[in-house]
């Protein structure tokens, strides 16, 4: 079933935690608000032109991590975990006040934001949610990249491969159904890296509140963190609460049937961008 009207939080919640890439600590409050508002980033460390709004347009860098920007230059980076947990609890109206430039990174999945706005809850307003309906097949492709959308009958599917030498991660390929009332192992999978990437990643700048508290570490064919993997297809999953939080960045939520073969942050939005290049594409109910 399809939630008819438009939510919001019932009160707001904080979290405070480091970012993954720049290594900064931050406070994160997320407030209610009102319909038709949207989710809307704003930097309380600076006093001016400080407002950042949630849409693929203002995606500045995807580079491991999903970046938005306003025209002012001022950015918040690291928003795809944030905004897949309201995409998954179905907030479609919030204030997000941050005093940093990264959303911190948390267990480097979505859980704390999806139990802590489970456990607020949530209200109905009084205006319509609007739904992008895929109409018609639509795909994009980049190298050995691709995503497609195909028309369903109204809900959002994801069927995802990703494809790694590395032995523990391998191929891997999970389908989830985003109307489903339990989505743990998507929420609850963290991000992961390569044990040799580490350097390179650091090398660039990034990934320097990286930990094995915050992210799945892969060294030749062993997990090195100690609990191992929350579930079986975590890295796939992974991929897939990824998808949903760049997803929320069309304003909308999308119903249609996604097929994805080792795509990213980066691929998803040049999609989304395509996607509104022809309204044919869909239609908005
Ligand atoms: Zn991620």
């Amino acid at each position: 079933m399809l939630d008819h009207f438009q939510k919001t939080l019932l009160k707001k919640i904080t979290f405070k935690g480091i970012g993954l890439h720049s290594g900064l600590t931050s406070e994160v409050k997320i407030l209610p608000a009102a319909e038709n508002y949207g989710i809307v980033f704003k930097r309380t460390d600076i006093n001016e032109n400080n407002i950042i709004k949630a849409s693929f347009e203002n995606v500045s860098s995807a580079k491991l991590c999903t970046t938005l920007e306003n025209k002012f230059n001022v950015a918040v980076s690291t928003v795809e975990h944030l905004l897949a947990a309201l995409y998954i609890t179905g907030v479609d109206n919030a204030l997000i006040e941050i005093n940093n430039s990264e959303v911190p990174i948390m267990d480097g999945s979505s859980k704390e934001f999806v139990e802590t706005i489970s456990n607020v809850g949530l209200k109905d307003l009084n205006a319509k949610r609007k739904y992008l309906k895929i109409i018609k097949r639509f795909e994009f492709k980049e190298n050995e990249k691709s995503i497609s959308i195909d028309p369903n009958t109204g809900s959002l599917l994801v069927d995802f491969q990703l494809v790694y030498s590395n032995e523990i991660i391998g191929k891997q390929r999970n389908k989830i159904n985003f109307s489903d009332r339990n989505l743990e192992n998507v929420y609850s999978s963290r991000t992961f890296c390569l044990f040799e990437d580490i350097e390179k990643i650091k090398r660039i700048g990034l990934a320097k509140g990286g930990s094995l508290e915050n992210a799945v570490v892969v060294k030749n064919n062993s997990i090195v963190n100690a609990e191992g993997l929350r579930n079986s297809k975590e890295f796939v999953n992974h991929k897939i609460l990824d998808l949903a939080g760049d997803f929320l960045l069309s304003g909308y939520r999308i119903l249609g049937s996604v097929k994805c073969d080792q795509g990213g942050h980066s691929l998803t939005n040049l999609f989304l961008r395509d996607i509104f290049k022809d309204q044919s594409n869909f239609i908005i109910t």
